[in-house]
């Protein structure tokens, strides 16, 4: 990009072509005062502080909205702009209640700073007391307040309501001294498109918009203010939790913008979900169970007895029936370190593979899929590329809820032009609004529709040869199956016309770079293997993989999904993927471990599960997982989880897997703990501890290393940090990783060295197994078909205001008042034909379960489809599930079962 030097108060800056005059500043270290201002959107120069004079031009001008020319000569700070700040602050504050003492942003407020720095005395203009009486957008709302009355009207929480988040929930109303923030008609926020996001607090100069629950619960100097790594999504925001110094209760969650993943912004999760760091109802001690399994009576105990029943009944059960009698679920809700310790302890101390975690159940087909075609299971390119990828294919992703920064960069680009977007996806998800093309394929139909799509781009020549020819290998033996693989062929299985399939498969072809979006729509298959290993076709036919912008980018659920899976908590790979039955690695980790090692690959979330069930496998550890309601076809779970001979669950809630457990043991959630996750693009990140943990809750890997040394395996760490220079030893793709070097912002792997600056995309010129592999896949209906008897589809999923069984999220107050309970989505014609209208509870059949929820009737879903949300013990998504498993991955078919509705008596 052209470079351009200009002049501000005499300072050479030099700066690329198209930068403001307020950004050429910054870079040189002058700050211009501006309130109306956040790079996160366009310059609107409406407070006039910004007011700067350049030379040979009349008048003084908005610096935020002038862009630099050669040579400008400007100057920033002159006694006349400095007479017209002041006027234009007195003005300001003639509007503004003025009473900075009882204000919750004291000492962290602009205008309270300007206001001092050019001495504006209150009351020289006369105080503008009234607004017009409205309805307040907020009132009754627990999320957050707003004050007219602190309000300057400067439009920055509109913009960034409609540019950043994009949804234009926010608006200007009446003119002049009458302006107000409002919702269009007044409408109350939670009834309005309102997501919670509160991106509007954030950019707030003055307190007018701010969260409900920390008004007056302390100013900026009452506060550690402690950046660490959002405990939800595999976005990995990072946060900075706002602890009372006295109190040592988290007040609030803020976000710098800048910062990578998410340049300040967050979902209603990140800035909300936290209420159940401090909730009353946190384990606190170690309890050993006194009645029947599941009858819910336990002892307090002390450390040392529950260490020892634990350590005793599991060496117990190795002694008489051998390691592989045990197994571990390790978790990725914990960190990168708890996990490293939790393998390592099933495989050294206990002597088995047996371990996983519920990766096998969101993206095992990834990791076994993108493994054979690249080489390497992970997002190929970086959440910040998708702020300008010329276009973005989402499939079976509900991105803007499951993933909602990722979303909102995906919106934000296509609303700017910088993208075209094509989404796929069996539910008109709420990204599907602003697509280019939907395409609304039957679920468990994604073969056959990108077959169709690849068929087309063959057939009309518009395939990368070159890439073919010079960076791929089995091309040829997927031609048979994609000749036959015809549009019109795919329209009687996905239900998307033909020529829809045409337009999509042009429109990916043809653009300079496209990425794949793609999430447990996906993944989450009998097909799930086949699934992915299509989309990697896609990718390769067309050249776009291996660059900036180009890519299949897999997006990772839970916040350390993909470090858990990178650390070895699988039953075939060590950390870093390495194999368990390859005789190199064994012997490389039974040096480091110094002892024998099982080549054997364990058994995965399921077969353990069948395990128990046949008395296989006998003994259970569970680390912050909660199968009883995340497993499919839970009645089974359950059954299984109440043979176990002995069962022992670490987490910071009663679960309702705890419930079954013969010891539960306290643990520290993730506001409590130093440590690293890594996020889907691959990113380490530093978790800081920022609040006391609750009662005798101790670390995970603590936890873990104290009954291994019981075991006779001793594992003895320091901290953390000790940890991860042993997994930098063990694992070459996080050679270079250190805390010291991820202190600020994290790092991509691979990042083989210490010199070595991380990686933004892989396979640039090479694949990571050499050349890319085509795999030949043919459309292999869902397990369960819809018939007489169970004539409906069922689908399920996540929304945005929950997490995962909800073990958090409905602990918090906002999110609870949100969404308090799960809805059966129903077409109209189906809700027609059974009677069924909305808000009337339904009774939901399989032939596994049934669940009673009320029906929301909607054209979300198309006819013959169900959608149900798996985070409410109270009508359990799982309890109608199947477990049938892909081949290959293991993982089950959540997306696909045949279900029955009828009206709840
Ligand atoms: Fe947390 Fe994900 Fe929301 Fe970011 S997008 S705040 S990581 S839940």
């Amino acid at each position: 990009m052209k470079q351009i030097t200009c002049y501000i108060d005499d300072k050479a800056v030099t700066v690329a072509e198209g930068t403001t005059l307020l950004n050429a500043a910054r870079k040189a270290g002058i700050d211009i005062p501006n309130l109306c201002y956040d790079p996160r959107c366009a310059p609107i120069g409406a407070c006039r502080l910004c007011l700067v004079e350049i030379e040979g031009q009349r008048g003084m001008q908005t610096s935020c909205t002038r862009i630099v020319e050669p040579d400008m000569r400007v100057a920033t700070d002159t006694p006349k702009l400095n007479s017209q700040r002041k006027r234009t602050l007195e003005l300001i504050l003639s509007e503004h209640r003025f009473e900075c003492g009882t204000c919750d942003t004291d000492g962290e407020c602009r205008l309270q700073d300007y206001a001092y720095d050019f001495k504006v005395q209150e009351n020289r203009i006369p105080h503008i007391e009234s607004r017009v009486k409205t309805r307040n957008y907020t009132s009754g709302e627990k999320a957050l307040i707003y004050d007219p009355t602190k309000c300057i009207r400067c439009g920055r929480c509109v913009a960034i309501c409609a540019e950043v988040q994009g949804i234009e929930t926010l608006t200007l109303r009446n003119r002049s001294g009458q302006v107000l923030v409002t919702t269009g008609f007044d409408v109350p926020l939670k009834e309005s498109t309102c997501e919670t996001c509160s991106q509007c607090i954030s950019t707030c100069p003055t307190s007018a918009l701010y969260e409900r629950s920390a008004k007056f619960a302390g100013k900026l100097k009452d506060m550690n203010r402690v950046r660490t790594t959002c405990g939800y999504c595999g976005v990995g925001c990072q946060i900075d939790l706002n602890v009372h110094k006295k109190t040592g209760k988290i007040v609030r969650v803020t976000s710098e913008v800048g910062v990578v993943p998410n340049d300040g912004n967050l979902c209603v999760k990140g800035r909300f979900g936290m209420d159940f760091v401090g909730d009353s109802r946190r384990l606190t001690k170690p309890l050993i169970r006194t009645g029947e399994r599941g009858d819910g009576a336990y002892r307090e105990a002390e450390w040392d007895e529950a260490l020892d029943l634990v350590a005793s009944r599991l060496s117990k059960i190795k002694k008489e029936a051998g390691p592989d009698a045990i197994a571990g679920f390790s978790s990725a809700r914990t960190t990168n370190e708890d996990n490293f310790v939790m393998q390592k302890f099933v495989r050294a101390a206990v002597g088995t593979n047996n371990v996983d975690h519920c990766a096998r159940l969101c993206h095992s087909s990834t990791v076994a899929g993108l493994a054979k075609a690249f080489g390497s299971g992970a997002m190929t390119n970086s959440i910040a590329e998708l702020s300008d990828t010329p276009l973005i294919f989402i499939i079976g992703s509900n991105t803007t809820e499951c993933h909602p920064i990722i979303g909102i960069n995906i919106r934000q680009a296509v609303q700017s032009g910088k993208s075209k977007l094509i989404v796929a996806d069996p539910r008109r998800i709420s990204i599907a609004r602003s697509a280019d093309i939907h395409m609304q394929q039957r679920s468990g139909s994604d073969v056959a529709l990108i077959n169709a799509m690849m068929h087309v781009i063959l057939k009309e020549d518009l395939a990368d040869r070159d890439f073919i020819a010079s960076r791929t290998e089995g091309f040829e033996d997927l031609l048979p199956e994609i000749e036959g693989a015809t549009p019109e062929l795919a329209e009687k299985i996905t239900s998307v016309p033909a020529e829809t399939i045409r337009k999509a498969a042009r429109m990916y072809a043809t653009a300079e770079s496209a990425a794949i979006i793609y999430s447990m729509g996906i993944t989450q298959h009998a097909c799930g293997t086949d699934n992915v290993l299509v989309l990697a076709n896609l990718a390769m036919m067309t050249g776009n993989v291996g660059r900036r912008n180009a890519g299949v980018n897999p997006l990772r659920g839970q916040n350390n999904v993909q470090g858990a899976c990178d650390m070895g908590a699988l039953p075939n790979v060590y950390n870093g993927y390495q194999k368990v039955d390859d005789p190199k690695v064994q012997k490389k980790f039974e040096t480091a471990w110094n002892t024998k090692l099982s080549n054997k690959p364990g058994l995965t979330v399921v077969e353990i599960m069948n395990g128990l069930e046949s008395g296989k496998v006998r003994g259970l550890y569970v680390m912050g997982e909660n199968p009883a309601l995340s497993d499919p076809d839970t009645n089974h779970v359950l059954e299984s989880l109440k043979k176990a001979d002995f069962l022992v669950v670490q987490d910071i809630f009663m679960t309702e897997t705890a419930e079954l457990a013969d010891v539960v043991l306290p643990a520290y959630s993730f506001a409590e703990k130093e440590g690293t996750f890594t996020n889907t693009e691959r990113r380490v990140q530093r978790l800081r501890k920022a609040v006391t943990p609750p009662g005798e809750a101790l670390e995970d890997w603590e936890i873990i290393c104290r009954i291994s040394l019981r075991m006779g395996y001793e594992m003895a760490y320091g901290n953390t940090e000790a940890i991860m220079k042993e997994i930098q030893s063990l694992t070459p793709s996080y050679g270079g990783i250190t805390y010291k070097r991820i202190d600020k912002v994290g790092l991509q792997w691979p990042c083989p060295t210490e010199d070595h600056p991380g990686t933004p995309w892989l396979h640039e010129g090479t694949f990571a197994r050499g050349l890319g592999k085509f795999h030949t896949a043919a459309y292999i209906p869902p397990r369960e078909q819809a018939d007489t008897a169970y004539p409906l589809v069922l689908t399920t999923g996540r929304q945005l205001e929950h997490w995962h069984t909800g073990t958090m999220t409905r602990k918090s107050v906002v999110l609870d008042d949100r969404v308090p309970h799960g809805v059966l989505e129903l077409n109209p014609e189906d809700a027609t034909r059974l009677g069924v209208a909305d808000g009337e509870p339904v009774k939901v059949s399989s032939r596994r379960g049934e669940v009673t929820v009320p029906a929301r009737v909607g054209d979300k879903t198309a006819p013959g489809t169900v959608f149900l949300v798996f985070h409410f013990k109270e009508h359990p998504a799982n309890a109608l599930t199947i477990a049938a498993l892909d081949p290959v991955a293991k993982i089950p078919e959540f997306k696909a079962c045949a279900v029955k509705v009828e009206k709840s008596s």
